[in-house]
């Protein structure tokens, strides 16, 4: 049996069906079809937030959302995330300006953010990796004093909540990724979610080409609207996320039984407040106190057809296409830890059984 890091949740086939039998009478399989605008109101009432814009992907919403804001100049960054948050800053002409992170979560570390501001700062983009939430308060602070903007990488907490409230509402923005590999998926998709009305024109527009009406075209945008069979796909997990979620927590909650406390293994630090998602299950492997590496843990797994990911290894300052603009001086912790965490399987139907047999395999001497 082969067991993958991850495993996309589904909807059963027939409701699926029973979801997308209504665009065979219409004949409309996108641009801003009935299914896209019943996900947009149905996802702004769940995760409680006044504008909610569907895209194609997350790295398109993560893109578009620097474009809306029109910045210019140093975006103040993290390494430790997926190649898309870089990627996203460097394809608007913007410079990222890599901050580290903390040991004990692998958010963004905001005691180094103002020594990175310069005259050229424009924003910050914090990532709430893994579903770990960022010092909101302390990020909130920084960039009011400085007049920055917040654009916040969410697209690992989706439903989440931070003092009751809706992580998506922190920032001037945050982005959603709705890939099939992410708690909530749409096939492929994302969201800005916002709240200020001036916005929503523009990143209606910018996701269309910058198309206004038939005869106007205001910005060079793009093509970034979600057809309706991921739409559709929407519908049908946002019925079941609830439980999707519990599930997780109870895998969760298996892994922790066994791999808390175990010496020179460390799971990431949970916030008070904060009601998390499950969505990943990161350990860092402190060689020196557990006996193995990240690496041989990595290694000892793939032997039994278990498949967990080096996930986040490289740092994205390291990556071939930035070679020698970034040193790796600049965020030690980040790079301490993208050669020590591995992430484990993890996914709702993820059997106890199997997460026995997985902690066994990790723990065995
Ligand atoms: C998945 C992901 C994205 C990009 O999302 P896509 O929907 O795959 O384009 C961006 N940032 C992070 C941290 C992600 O994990």
């Amino acid at each position: 049996m082969k067991i993958n890091v991850t495993k996309s949740s589904m909807p059963s086939y027939y409701e699926y069906i029973e979801e997308i039998k209504d665009i065979w009478d219409s004949h409309w399989l996108t641009n801003m079809g009935r299914k896209h605008n019943e996900l947009e109101k149905q996802l702004q009432d769940f995760l409680a937030i006044p504008y909610v814009s569907l895209t194609v992907n997350g790295h398109n919403a993560l893109e578009l959302a620097l474009q809306a804001l029109e910045l210019t100049g140093e975006v103040i960054t993290t390494p430790f995330t997926f190649a898309s948050t870089t990627h996203a800053i460097v394809r608007n002409n913007l410079t990222p300006i890599f901050c580290d992170i903390t040991l004990d979560d692998y958010t963004m570390d905001s005691n180094k953010i103002e020594s990175l501001i310069t005259d050229k700062t424009c924003a910050i983009l914090p990532v709430h990796v893994y579903g770990s939430i960022c010092d909101i308060e302390k990020i909130e602070t920084i960039a009011r004093k400085h007049n920055l903007k917040v654009i916040y990488d969410a697209a690992h907490t989706f439903g989440e909540c931070y003092k009751g409230k809706s992580i998506v509402s922190y920032g001037d923005i945050s982005i959603l990724s709705f890939h099939a590999t992410k708690v909530f998926h749409t096939i492929e998709g994302g969201a800005i979610c916002y709240h200020d009305s001036c916005l929503k024109e523009r990143i209606h527009q910018l996701r269309d080409f910058g198309i206004r009406d038939e005869e106007n075209v205001d910005m060079a945008g793009t093509n970034a609207k979600m057809n309706e069979f991921c739409a559709a796909m929407g519908l049908c997990n946002l019925r079941h996320i609830k439980v999707e979620i519990e599930k997780r927590k109870r895998a969760v909650d298996r892994y922790k039984m066994h791999l808390n406390n175990v010496p020179g293994l460390h799971l990431p630090k949970t916030k008070q407040d904060v009601t998390y998602n499950y969505a990943y299950f990161p350990v860092y492997f402190d060689e020196e106190i557990f006996g193995y590496s990240r690496d041989e843990i990595h290694a000892r797994l793939k032997e039994k057809n278990i498949f967990s990911r080096k996930y986040f290894f490289p740092l994205t300052n390291t990556f071939n296409c930035y070679k020698n603009q970034y040193s790796i001086n600049d965020t030690p912790v980040a790079f301490d830890v993208s050669k020590k965490i591995l992430t484990l399987p993890l996914y709702s139907d993820l059997q106890e059984e199997v997460i026995d047999q997985i902690c066994e395999i990790i723990l065995t001497k």
